[in-house]
């Protein structure tokens, strides 16, 4: 297929989606979203806000680099090749990767797997390129994957939610998603301990835990990859699909979040942006194809739970209860095994040998 066909531009018109936890959807050129009430994380050990916010030693450096360039020049500078495919559409190469932009767009795709720009691409002083950050957290990690191999073969499997917090549902199957969450969470651990994966939860049955509770949770099991699992709704019945989040990078706009919204600093997690982002693609890519559901793309977000990990951290959003016809399709335990597996082998492609 062309470059053409292998875009799915979502579009402004369906601005606002929301996940389970989360606001509206990427407006692709970045302007106004409707405003609901920011996330705005609460972490204790952050350092304060200040009123300019601290620029990551290598954004300095880069950014006196990349700032002045074009993005053929951009690309060039990683060993890639940049090359305009059609009018507003760029496609830019090396090795097996291929990521494509759109011009005016926040909207990207790496591979066919569908991402986020922290900015529309645009020109900028007269010259068409990437911002700093998405040259350093979209560009680079895309072009120069790390040859991912987890820490141990510990994990933590976070099931969304429990106990009167029962997150979205859907009235008419009369499903709650805390239970599908924890239901997808027990078949993961099966299959994972199946090959000796060492599997701990942030929750075993039906009960509230805190959010800061599930952190403490993890910085003691002290695993090498945490991936919490959730199900979606949206205010828009038609939305369907798989949603891959990873941590916001220091500075940068989440996904969902206009370039207006509230930006911060470093957190904890963000010590793991470049795995991050490998990891998060890997996953969005092998759901959406082995599951054969719409790809809403790599997102990046500020979630509670992703933001003081002692690892590599992920929240999947495995479809919307709010759509008839996913919610039927979830609330079957064929396919909650298959999302599973999934899931399972997602994480099994990332240990290290034994
Ligand atoms: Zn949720």
């Amino acid at each position: 297929m062309g470059a053409k066909g292998r875009f799915q531009w979502i579009p402004a018109a369906v601005a606002w989606l929301t996940s389970c936890q989360m606001p509206p959807e990427p407006s692709p050129k970045g302007y106004a979203v409707p405003e609901i009430a920011p996330v705005v994380p609460v972490v204790e050990k952050a350092e304060e806000p200040k009123a300019r916010p601290d620029i990551p030693e290598i954004l300095k450096v880069d950014s006196q680099s990349v700032t002045s360039l074009t993005i053929e020049s951009q690309a060039r500078v990683i060993g890639a090749i940049a090359k305009r495919v059609e009018d507003d559409r760029w496609e830019i190469s090396k090795g097996d990767r291929v990521l494509l932009l759109k011009e005016e767009s926040r909207s990207a795709e790496l591979n066919g797997t569908v991402l986020f720009l922290n900015e529309a691409f645009v020109e900028r002083q007269g010259t068409l390129r990437l911002g700093e950050l998405d040259y350093e957290y979209t560009l680079k990690p895309a072009m120069d994957p790390l040859a991912l191999r987890l820490g141990s073969r510990k994990v933590v499997i976070d099931p969304g939610h429990g106990g009167v917090e029962t997150g979205t549902r859907n009235e008419a199957l009369g499903i709650f998603e805390k239970d599908l969450n924890l239901d997808v969470a027990i078949r993961v651990r099966e299959l994972l301990e199946e090959v000796g994966v060492n599997v701990a939860m942030t929750r075993y049955d039906d009960r509230v835990i805190a959010l800061d509770e599930r952190l403490k949770i993890a910085n003691r099991a002290k695993p090498a990859l945490f991936a919490s699992i959730h199900f979606n709704s949206a205010p828009n019945l038609e939305a369907e699909g798989i949603e891959t989040y990873v941590l916001t990078p220091p500075i940068a706009v989440s996904s969902n979040d206009s370039l207006s919204s509230l930006k911060q600093g470093r957190l904890s997690g963000n010590g793991f942006d470049y795995a991050n982002f490998e990891i998060g693609y890997l996953f969005q890519r092998k759901l959406v194809v082995d599951l054969q559901r719409v790809d809403r793309g790599l997102k990046r977000a500020r979630f509670k739970v992703l933001t003081e990990l002692p690892c590599p951290g992920i929240l999947v959003e495995c479809g919307f209860l709010s759509n008839g016809k996913e919610a039927l399709l979830v609330n079957t335990p064929v396919f909650r095994q298959r999302l599973a597996k999934s899931l399972a082998d997602a994480i099994i492609d990332l240990l290290p040998d034994e």
